[in-house]
């Protein structure tokens, strides 16, 4: 398969601390590719790297044919990278709707009432519609979630990077969470899940990537992946 994301070499640093350590991965178009490793290990660093909120120090990333490691973020976000926010970043004082709105006048140029109707759309994927107009400080954390997953969707990525969109829900709210990414998955989104319930992981990825100190340790199917020992002993162990 045609790859659509290549990262080659990308090292971060912070000062002294090395936060991404020669990284390498690439991932094919249409693929559903898990993220894991514990926590402080570089994942959201490394999100960051691809989407542009950090630059990184050295290597290369290529997506959809360009390299983008020193174009601005909403230059990638124009080329298809979208990302959710480990930590949700809402317009809290805005309705669900204008939430959308914002990044589908920002980025795709829609205004106006075409702009609501596809906000509208989006929503309504989401199983959202009903909260369009509350405001988004109204959400339970579950309705924020999808509201992150739904403001990502609004610029019509080829790529979404979820950042663990499932932390701190509930069973049943994971599966809806999986189900949205499984529905977007379906027609035609690549799809990095970043996420630390392993369940959900293992039912949603065709391959997972290990990250531990900044650098991949394990890179294969989700079987592989936590049968392997370094894993074991990074991550999955106690
Ligand atoms: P993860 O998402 O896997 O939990 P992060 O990528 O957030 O890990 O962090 C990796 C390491 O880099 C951590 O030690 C973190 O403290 C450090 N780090 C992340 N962002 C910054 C920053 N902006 N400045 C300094 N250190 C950072
Ligand atoms: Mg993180």
């Amino acid at each position: 398969m045609e790859a659509i994301l290549e990262v080659s070499g990308v090292t971060k640093t912070f000062g002294g601390f090395t936060a991404l350590s020669d990284v390498s991965l690439s991932v094919s178009a249409g693929e559903r590719l898990g993220l894991i490793g514990p926590n402080g290990s570089g994942k959201t660093t490394l999100i960051n790297c691809i989407s542009g909120a950090l630059l990184n120090d050295s290597g290369s990333i290529r997506f959809a044919g360009h390299e983008v490691s020193r174009r601005a973020a909403h230059e990638r976000t124009r080329l298809g990278i979208a990302r959710s926010f480990q930590i949700p970043r809402p317009f809290r004082t805005m309705s669900v709707l204008e939430n959308l709105m914002v990044p589908l006048a920002y980025v795709g140029g829609v205004a106006g009432g075409r702009a609501r109707d596809e906000a509208m759309s989006i929503l309504d994927g989401m199983g959202l519609a009903a909260k369009a107009g509350v405001t988004s400080s109204q959400l339970s954390q579950v309705e924020l979630r999808k509201m992150e997953l739904a403001r990502a969707m609004a610029a019509s990525p080829k790529l979404l990077i979820s950042d663990e969109a499932m932390a701190g829900l509930a069973g049943a709210e994971v599966d809806e969470v999986l189900k949205i990414l499984f529905e977007l998955n379906a027609r035609g989104i690549t799809i990095i899940m970043i996420e630390h319930i392993m369940q959900a992981v293992m039912s949603f990825s065709q391959r997972v990537v290990c990250l531990d100190a900044g650098r991949i340790i394990c890179d294969g199917t989700p079987q592989a992946v936590v049968a392997n020992p370094d894993v074991q002993r990074a991550y999955l162990g106690d």
